[in-house]
């Protein structure tokens, strides 16, 4: 069973395409009464004044239903004054040519043609178009007995007009038909994204609340492993366990923290601090802590970030970028080289973070930037990581007003451009945010 505001978001986007519609296809119809106005007036200029006359009514008519049916269709009042117009234009028609001996097949039959191609148009339903089909029928049969001329059979123009009326009526059902089911997939598509965001909103929530639990315990951790290290009365055999205390800490707690950001970044809830910094000031830091990750492997550091280049925007945001690249770049390259360079660009800075490591493959390129997604090849399952680190880069570059890409060869390396613009979005810039 349907829940029931599918069908109401469906009558009420019925009612506004129908209105909508509606208004075009007056404004047409008005157009074309003009073109066979004038036609009528060069072909029987005796016809004159009553020709006017009932092109005057008619015109009014249309313009009042144009200005009618401004509300949705499915408004009562409005469906009424289509169908009431529609089928008094169709009578004016039928009295005119009762008046002049005029032929009424055609007019019926152009009629119907319109009735046609509006139910393929507009989506007022079978149940409307019927209505106005049997308005059309009505109205052929009263010009007829006012002495309207028809066909030399009337049976076969009745045939033909009925045939018309079956044919739009079974149309505009079928119109309708299929919209519902098209409206009804899209409901299900929209219902299944919410479902969506909920999982995600609810997972985020669940793994900031850990993390906030985690992150007391690691600190008191982290801080007597460091208090520990420095203590001259620990014994050189327990003095590297004790390091590697602190610095796994220190990794956990940087872990604990990213996934906090990741929350505060999700729900943008993430301040934004504006600064200009100096790059190679801000990353220095990294360069000591990657040195050391590259201690025991024979993977050459080329670090090429010139001194006096300036970047205005968010130093913590960007510091976890790079930060966030370039561990990536020692975890999957065990030998050949690290790069990092920064360069001026289009107003704004480049920084490229390259490797020589196993690289990614490419229907996986488009893969590594979604949440908690992981691209690891077999053998590799031991390396660690989350999954969540270039969703939060690719969040952070956006949040800076950035762009970011990847060039990767499997087993040949990666090269990850980060662009930053010249000075923050004005959507971090404003007041509110
Ligand atoms: P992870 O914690 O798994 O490293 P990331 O979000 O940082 O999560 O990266 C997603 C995936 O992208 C990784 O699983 C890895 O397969 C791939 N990847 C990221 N950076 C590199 C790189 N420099 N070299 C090779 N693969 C990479």
């Amino acid at each position: 069973m349907k829940p029931p505001q599918v069908s109401d978001e469906f009558a009420r986007e019925t009612g506004d395409l129908t209105a909508r519609r509606c208004r075009i296809g007056l404004l047409v119809y008005l157009l074309f009464a003009a073109a066979g106005a004038v036609a009528e007036w060069r072909v029987y200029p005796q016809r004159g004044s009553l020709l006017l006359a009932t092109l005057a009514v008619e015109a009014v008519v249309v313009c009042a239903v144009l200005l009618t049916t401004r509300k949705p269709i499915t408004h009562p009042k409005s469906a009424w004054i289509v169908l009431l117009a529609s089928v008094s234009v169709c009578s004016i028609l039928a009295l005119y040519n009762a008046a002049v001996d005029g032929d009424m097949l055609y007019v019926l039959l152009t009629y119907m043609s319109f009735m046609l191609v509006a139910a393929m148009v507009i989506p007022w339903g079978a149940g409307f178009q019927l209505a106005m089909n049997v308005g059309i029928i009505a109205d052929y049969s009263v010009a007829l007995a006012g002495g309207a001329r028809t066909g030399p059979v009337p049976a076969y123009d009745f045939l033909a007009i009925a045939a018309g009326a079956v044919i739009s009526t079974l149309g505009a059902h079928y119109v309708e038909e299929y919209r519902r089911r098209l409206f009804a997939q899209a409901a299900a598509l929209r219902q299944a994204n919410r479902s969506l965001e909920a999982a995600t909103r609810a997972r985020m929530e669940l793994l900031s609340g850990l993390s906030h639990d985690m992150r007391t315990p690691l600190s008191v951790v982290m801080g007597y492993a460091e208090i520990l290290v420095d203590d001259p009365a620990l014994s050189e055999n327990l003095r590297q366990p004790v390091h590697s205390i602190a610095r796994e800490a220190k990794e956990l707690l940087y872990l604990v923290d990213s996934v906090l950001d990741l929350a505060r970044l999700e729900s943008g809830r993430l301040p934004f601090h504006r600064s200009t910094f100096r790059l190679a000031e801000l990353v220095q830091p990294l360069r000591e802590t990657t040195t050391d990750l590259l201690r025991d492997r024979s993977v050459h550091l080329r670090w090429e970030i010139p001194d006096t280049l300036t970047v205005d925007s968010d130093e913590g945001k960007v510091r976890e970028i790079v930060r966030n690249l370039l561990s990536n770049a020692v975890k999957y390259t065990l030998e050949g080289e690290i790069a990092i360079s920064a360069a001026p660009n289009d107003g704004g800075t480049d920084i490229v973070v390259a490797d020589t490591g196993i690289g990614i493959a490419p229907e996986h390129l488009d893969l590594i930037f979604d949440p908690f997604h992981r691209v690891v090849p077999e053998g590799d399952a031991h390396l660690p990581g989350s999954g969540f680190g270039l969703y939060m880069v690719k969040l952070l570059v956006a949040l800076v007003g950035g762009t970011i890409d990847v060039q990767s060869v499997p087993n040949g390396g990666s090269t990850f451009h980060v662009w930053l613009p010249p000075q923050p979005p004005s959507s971090v810039l404003s007041p509110e945010s």
